[in-house]
């Protein structure tokens, strides 16, 4: 008799045993989904998050597009970069790069993400520092972006003007116009926006009907406000 006692208590406590075996496997699957679930969520937003800077540069090229200007043309000692460096640079291109605006870090992929074609358009002859500068910065884009610098490298034949910048963004408008496939086949002067410091370098383009906007290097974030008062 107690044998057969031993014998159920025995099982009793095995099924027990069993089903709190069953409990905690539960627990640890259940803790486990949650663990997996929550950082790839957290992550995604962060990825998804945009900066206030982004969203500025946004809303500018919403602008850019609403003008229909298809052609940016930006001047790169004291705009694009923070310095001039009276092509005569003599540091490091990884110098240099520090030296990139926040500001065109973010806006020259926003716009040609919306199909809006850089150039760069410089006095300064040391294309060949700002050709890396670009491809460290723009990897994927810096080969569509053409360089206009006083280089000897390139002559411009029309019959435009050739003061200040203006045949450096027609010669640069010419090439990204042999190349339909990036899908700008048609820059004019009024599709086209010069952004430079140098106030006589606006001057000279809105006189021969191109669209410009004056670059305060002391104030580089009025900029994205100055684009979007354009009309
Ligand atoms: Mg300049």
């Amino acid at each position: 008799m107690k044998k057969r006692s031993n014998a159920i208590i025995l099982v009793i406590a095995c099924v027990l045993g069993i089903l709190f075996l069953i409990q905690v496997y539960n627990l640890r699957a259940m803790f486990a989904t949650t663990a997996a679930k929550t950082p790839p969520n957290m992550n995604i937003d962060m990825e998804t998050e945009s900066s206030p800077l982004e969203r500025k540069c946004s809303d500018a090229v919403d602008k850019l597009v609403d003008l229909n200007i298809n052609f940016l043309a930006i001047d790169f000692d004291q705009t694009m970069i923070d310095i001039h460096t009276g092509g005569r640079w003599k540091e490091t291109v990884g110098e240099l790069m520090q030296h990139l605006r926040p500001v065109f870090l973010q806006l020259v992929p926003i716009a040609t993400q919306r199909n809006i074609r850089i150039a760069i358009v410089t006095f300064s002859p040391q294309t060949n520092h700002i050709r890396e500068v670009l491809e460290h910065a723009f990897p994927t884009i810096a080969e569509i972006i053409p360089i206009r610098g006083n280089d000897q490298t390139w002559t411009y034949e029309g019959n435009g003007m050739k003061l200040g910048k203006q045949e450096h963004m027609a010669s640069a408008a010419e090439e990204l116009m042999t190349k339909p496939a990036l899908g700008v086949t048609d820059i004019r002067k009024n599709t086209t926006l010069l952004i430079d410091d140098d106030p006589r370098n606006i001057k000279k383009s809105l006189k021969d009907g191109t669209r410009a906007v004056w670059f305060n290097p002391r104030d580089p974030d009025r900029l994205l406000h100055d684009i979007l008062r354009l009309k």
